[in-house]
């Protein structure tokens, strides 16, 4: 492990998405599953870290679902992590 100070950047919370500092991209869905009973999943790939996150729908809708990396991605497609200035 070699940490970063891209990695130690604090998660990204709702509130922040409208702040200058905070960066925005579109991220890919990879692709769409499902899980039983009736739980929808997006596999997300991160605009910023590149990993793959697996997000259940609903939790998309609601306040977002955090990656590892500390970006918040949000159901409308646009993933958001506050910049390293703020850090
Ligand atoms: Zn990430």
């Amino acid at each position: 492990m070699n940490p970063s100070r891209f990695d130690k950047a604090p998660p990204t919370r709702y509130a922040d998405i409208n702040k200058p500092e905070c960066e925005t991209l579109e991220y890919r869905v990879v692709r769409i599953g499902r899980e039983h009973p009736s739980s929808i999943t997006w596999y997300i790939e991160c605009p910023f870290c590149f990993a793959e996150v697996k997000a259940y729908l609903w939790s998309l809708c609601g306040g977002g679902k955090q990656c590892g990396c500390g970006a918040l991605l949000c159901s409308h497609g646009d993933a958001y992590k506050m910049g390293i200035l703020s850090a």
